[in-house]
């Protein structure tokens, strides 16, 4: 199985050529930036644990990682959720689906503050919390790992001016990325806005110096809505790299990349490594989703 070292990819992509980091290929069950933040949980043994808890959205890619890593460790999971849609319950699909055939206890708990919830009640000894989104110091280890391969590689290739772009949730990736890379990070923030993002860079790291760079994109995009911009990229990625990307983190990633490279004249264009955050079980959702608003989507694709 391999978890670590991933390819790195050439595509050109409406004419600019990219390096894309392949985390999406590391593991089929067990892929992506989670497969790099819970790395450090696979590897090592807890003896004493004897239950794993986390919290997030029933859809969450992190859902399904967790699932995984508590099957290889032989450890019930308890997963907390405000709230399951109907139609998620009544037709189970992508990570919640996988999730719960790794045998999960997915629970609904309608609280304000699941973080605060599970702090304040459930916590012991013997349960290891992984807070929301893989958001835990842990999450360096692997991480650190895939800097790693990325200076490798640009010591192989004799690459230096490189810029690494991600888009960011928590930040956690982008943030740890930075710490070990001597490269300029550059992110997008797809889940709040840049303030957001920036205190949780602070939440991990106090020293602004190794912050990544936040882009702004141009409009404002609400985290899981659906948006024909955002459809729209994914099927072009697809059809013009023949790689699949995420759509909620994704689609926001490219769009904003493309504004950023605009800044810069055609002939002096930094060499970009994007890296590919995995995610792809939870695009069975978003096109559903899709589908069900746009009712063309699915035809495109077949
Ligand atoms: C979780 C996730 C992210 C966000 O990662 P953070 O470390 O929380 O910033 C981005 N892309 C994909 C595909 C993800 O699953």
């Amino acid at each position: 199985m391999n978890y670590i070292n991933s390819p790195i990819d050439k595509i050109k992509f409406k004419k600019l050529e990219f390096f894309i980091k392949r985390d999406d290929l590391l593991h089929k069950d067990f892929s992506g930036n989670k497969a790099r933040k819970f790395y450090y949980f696979l590897v090592n043994d807890f003896p004493n644990i004897k239950k794993i808890i986390s919290y997030g959205s029933a859809q969450a890619n992190s859902l399904y990682s967790l699932s995984f890593l508590a099957k290889q460790k032989g450890l019930p999971l308890d997963f907390y959720v405000k709230h399951i849609s109907s139609y998620l319950k009544e037709n189970p699909n992508g990570n919640y689906k996988k999730a719960l055939e790794n045998g999960v206890n997915i629970i609904e708990k309608d609280v304000e503050d699941l973080d605060k919830y599970i702090k304040e009640n459930l916590l012991a000894d013997d349960i290891l919390y992984i807070e929301e989104g893989g958001r835990v110091k842990e999450a360096e280890y692997g991480i650190k790992i895939l800097a790693n391969e990325i200076k490798s590689w640009l010591e192989n290739n004799n690459l230096k001016d490189v810029k690494v772009f991600l888009p960011s949730g928590t930040g956690t990736t982008a943030l740890f990325l930075q710490k070990h890379l001597p490269i300029e990070v550059l992110t997008v923030s797809c889940v709040g806005g840049s303030s957001y993002l920036k205190k949780q860079f602070f939440s991990l790291e106090e020293d602004e110096k190794i912050h990544p760079t936040i882009l702004e994109p141009e409009k404002k995009y609400h985290f899981g809505k659906l948006y024909k911009d955002f459809i729209d990229i994914y099927y072009e990625l697809l059809d013009e790299t023949e790689i699949e990307f995420d759509l909620l983190y994704d689609s926001l990633g490219f769009k904003t990349l493309f504004e950023y490279l605009a800044n810069y004249s055609s002939n002096n264009l930094p060499t970009i490594l994007y890296i590919h955050q995995g995610g792809l079980l939870g695009n069975e959702s978003m096109l559903l989703r899709y589908n069900r608003k746009f009712k063309y989507s699915l035809d495109i694709i077949n």
